[in-house]
């Protein structure tokens, strides 16, 4: 956990790149960081909250002098985004940066790289923390937000191994436990773990929206309720984009809870509750063996 780098370069000063930054100033790990993103007033809060040092409002002029490009922008703004870094890489013949970025789905952000970043292949590595909250924006991000918390890399055949290893060092000192795993197994195994859930809270706040008492719904909303929407507060921008860029194996794991659902209602509307017992006891036992 030895590396240093002397120039940052963030793309995307948010809750994620924000925190990014933060974890990696505290913890002596790079000792400039410039941001980049879409609005200066964004960039401003950011150098107001020590989040960067400065800032560039063209992302290619941004990346010219960095070792460590780390892109947390919106997954459906990553194209243009790869485009102007590959822009200016090129005319900085900065062919040695590396480039990882923080985006929820994988598959596509891989093809999108291969792509796009053909002048120095091998430099970028994939990632994605296993991290967040239901905030965004600079204001959002706090130094600690990694702490023990886990980052799946989901590197190629043809990623650097010395970019690899700068990109894992970085997430230690930022607080993290990496893992490296297959882009396509991580795709499926965050569509059952997060993005599942995320369109269960979205779902079921929206379907109360427009029931009558939906004033006492919320005046009277209990532990349970809370703890099951309180990601439906997320950013939907974000979650759009999640959801067309990971859309297969979110629709495999939207199937297999439909017809969970149906079961619990075909359960229920026979009055069956030895099935319910069942299926209750069942799901406790999985839970509390994998959360304990
Ligand atoms: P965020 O707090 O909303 O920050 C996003 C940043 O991207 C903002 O600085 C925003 O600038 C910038 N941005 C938006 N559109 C852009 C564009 N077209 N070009 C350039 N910059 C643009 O979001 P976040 O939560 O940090 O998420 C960032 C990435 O991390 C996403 O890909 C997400 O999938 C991933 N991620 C999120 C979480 C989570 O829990 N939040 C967890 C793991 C991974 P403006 O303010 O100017 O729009």
């Amino acid at each position: 956990m030895t590396a240093r780098i002397k120039n940052l370069c963030v793309i995307g000063t948010g809750l994620i790149g924000g925190s990014f930054s933060l974890a990696l100033k505290q913890a002596g790990g790079c000792e400039k960081v410039i941001g980049a993103g879409r609005s200066e007033e964004t960039l401003q809060k950011a150098q107001q909250l020590n989040i960067i040092d400065s800032y560039e409002t063209d992302i290619s002029a941004a990346v010219k002098d960095a070792d460590l490009v780390f892109v947390s922008v919106p997954l459906g703004a990553m194209a243009d985004v790869f485009e102007k870094i590959a822009t200016g890489l090129k005319q900085a013949a900065n062919e040695k940066a590396v480039i990882t970025d923080a985006g929820s789905s994988k598959q596509q952000v891989l093809q999108l790289a291969e792509k796009i970043f053909t002048f120095n292949p091998g430099r970028f590595v994939a990632g994605h923390p296993i991290a967040g909250t239901e905030n965004s924006g600079p204001a959002a991000a706090f130094a600690e937000l990694y702490n023990n918390r886990r980052v799946i890399l989901t590197p190629t055949e043809k990623t650097d191994d010395d970019a690899i290893r700068l990109v894992t060092e970085l997430w230690q000192q930022a607080g993290a436990d990496v893992e490296t795993m297959d882009a396509e197994h991580h795709d499926k195994v965050l569509a059952a773990t997060s993005h599942l859930p995320h369109l269960i809270a979205f779902g079921l706040v929206h379907c109360l929206e427009n029931i009558d008492d939906i004033e006492d719904v919320f005046r009277f909303a209990a532990g349970g309720f809370r703890d099951v929407t309180r990601i439906a507060s997320s950013d939907p921008t974000m979650w759009r984009d999640i959801c067309l860029n990971n859309q297969q194996p979110i629709l495999d794991m939207m199937k297999r809870y439909k017809d969970e659902l149906d079961m619990l209602y075909n359960a229920l509307d026979a009055g069956d509750g030895e099935k319910l017992m069942e299926v209750f006891q069942h799901a406790k036992q999985t839970r509390d063996k994998f959360t304990h």
